[in-house]
């Protein structure tokens, strides 16, 4: 076996335990902010904080970033929580940036006190217009100067309630002319009359993400506080707030955030898709969350093992989703009992198979399975069989059903189309085939050898199933780097709903159990499906489209 060479994050970690930077101790930190539910981006995020801090005998902390009191809801939390256990990942501790605001609060006012802090009565107007541009610096507000004493007084105002939202904020005093937009005395807490989720009516004035989130990792300890490109400028005032507060240096790093061909990924474009009725929910099966995933017939291990694929990038690019389907389709091929299912039916009468006669087959379960086992199918006079298994005119090497050609039937007898029926429309109504008794397959005295094997289902014993067969939610690759709305690119067969005739043994289906329906994809029951009413979504077709 090759040894997997390190990525970026794991060298970074070995180099620290080398130097014993944090005494040995790797303690990183998944930290999602409650207001939508985990997507397959965030599970990259997961396996890398996880995965890291297995690696290395450390830990990892679940942390709320619930900071945001307008957007964020407990069945969020709980769809998390449930989303990453599933994912395989125990969490060291469950812990709520909110729990920090005391603590947050308190911080705040040691800036003042240091004078690195000061409340701004601008206008966001005003503060955007004395903000300068890249290229140019900007200028001090006029309140820059106050008081150390008159800025105590103000910020406790603020949390008292006594000033109107956006009247009044805290700024950090770090440099307005610095090349970093980001630097220019940033706000670090606002006045905001909404209710948390959490906490309730009790504070009014709450911490900006920059005034939050590194604070929030330093009180934990966190070593590793690994999060997506887009907050590389961030990470010069992450080191600024830890470093004037004097407390616990946590580092930062950035990898590239996953995207995914045929795909959004953020959580506002997705609540949209919610919202306006594009999907049926949060865990409609084409939705690229984990919930949606599930429901699809994703399993755990195949979204680590796309995760694990893709390996930590540290500049943005776009992954194809069909490296994320063969994922499912390795996984699947060794785990999914195989079963018959026909998905477009036409009808085969076996005229030269007695009438009420039926018999019991044996066919196995999973051939990628030694200790898979065996099953019975039943077998009788009439059958389905998939409408493109049988070719009126059929060209060379076309090895299944057509006039006068034989084919075998999965687990079954070899049959010969001998007779094509059809309507005055000229509509196949059946066909009537032969079989050939001593054919049977596992003692096949007949002597004659097909190309061809094909799957089948006995019209008497089959059961009625509705199939939900899955497209791509986009009709393009990049739908949000596409001219205008996301949402003109949607693709709108991306649902196709059809009756399906499966085997029996599917009466006994369970949810979360996975199936290759032969020679059709593979398949899961939905949560909306009842003993009344069996439906079946496709997790994804056999066939391999993703070129290695
Ligand atoms: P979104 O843009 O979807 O709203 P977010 O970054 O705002 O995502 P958070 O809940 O804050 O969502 O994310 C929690 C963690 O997951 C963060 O550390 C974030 O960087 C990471 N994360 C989010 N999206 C991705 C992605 N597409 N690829 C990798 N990591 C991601
Ligand atoms: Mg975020
Ligand atoms: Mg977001």
């Amino acid at each position: 076996a090759t040894e997997k060479s390190l990525n970026f994050i794991e060298q970074i970690i070995e180099n620290d335990l080398e130097s014993g930077k944090y005494n040995g101790r790797v303690l990183t930190r998944f930290p999602p902010e409650p207001n939508g539910y985990l997507h397959i981006g965030h599970a990259k995020s997961i396996c890398l904080n996880f995965g890291v801090a297995q690696k290395y005998g450390g830990q990892t902390n679940l942390r709320f970033d619930d900071t945001n009191p307008a957007t964020e809801d407990t069945e969020y939390v709980e769809s998390i929580k449930n989303d990453v256990q599933w994912l395989g990942f125990n969490w060291a501790n469950e812990f709520y940036a909110s729990d920090y605001f005391d603590q947050l609060y308190e911080f705040a006012k040691k800036l003042i006190r240091k004078g690195l802090a000061y409340v701004d009565d601008s206008t966001s107007e005003e503060m955007a217009a004395m903000k300068g541009t890249p290229v140019e610096p900007g200028i001090n507000s006029p309140y820059r100067n106050r008081s150390i004493e008159e800025n105590m007084a103000l910020f406790e105002q603020m949390k008292n309630g006594a000033f109107a939202e956006g009247t009044h904020v805290l700024r950090a005093k770090i440099d307005m002319a610095s090349t970093n937009m980001l630097m220019r005395d940033p706000i670090i807490y606002r006045i905001k009359f909404a209710k948390h989720h959490r906490t309730g009516d009790k504070w009014c004035i709450y911490p900006m993400y920059d005034f939050a989130h590194g604070q929030s990792d330093s009180i934990e300890g966190i070593t590793h506080s690994i999060c997506t490109l887009e907050f590389v400028p961030h990470r010069e005032l992450y080191d600024w707030c830890i470093e004037n507060l004097e407390i616990f240096p946590s580092k930062q790093y950035e990898f590239a955030r996953l995207n995914l061909t045929y795909t959004v990924m953020s959580k506002r474009k997705l609540l949209q898709l919610v919202n306006e009725g594009h999907v049926s929910g949060w865990d409609d099966p084409r939705m690229p969350t984990i919930s949606g995933l599930r429901r699809r017939g994703y399993t755990p291990e195949a979204i680590r093992d796309f995760c694990e694929r893709i390996g930590v990038a540290k500049r943005d690019n776009l992954i194809s989703v069909g490296l994320l389907e063969f994922c499912i389709r390795e996984h699947l091929n060794k785990t999914a009992d195989r079963v018959m299912a026909v998905l477009d039916p036409v009808k085969v009468v076996i005229t030269n198979y007695p009438e009420g006669k039926s018999e019991i087959l044996t066919t196995e379960n999973n051939p990628e399975d030694p200790e898979g086992g065996t099953r019975n199918v039943p077998f009788s006079r009439e059958i389905y069989i998939e409408k493109e298994d049988f070719l009126e005119n059929p060209p060379k090497k076309y090895f299944r059903l057509a006039p006068g050609q034989m084919v075998r039937l999965k687990s079954a007898y070899i049959v010969r189309c001998d007779e094509v029926i059809k309507d005055e429309n000229g509509e196949i109504l059946e066909l009537h085939c032969s079989y050939i008794e001593n054919s049977k397959s596992g003692q096949d005295t007949s002597g004659i050898s097909v190309k061809g094997t094909i799957h089948w289902v006995s019209i008497a014993n089959a059961i009625e199933a509705e199939v939900r067969l899955y497209d791509r939610l986009f009709k393009v690759e990049d739908p949000s780097n596409e001219e205008g709305d996301f949402k003109e690119y949607i693709n709108n067969d991306s649902l196709e709903t059809i009756t399906a005739y499966v085997e029996p043994s599917l009466k006994e289906a369970t949810a979360g159990t996975k199936y290759q329906f032969l020679r059709k994809g593979y398949f899961c029951l939905d949560k909306e499906s009842t003993t009344n009413k069996l439906v079946f979504n496709r997790t994804v077709g056999l066939k391999d489209t993703w070129a290695k």
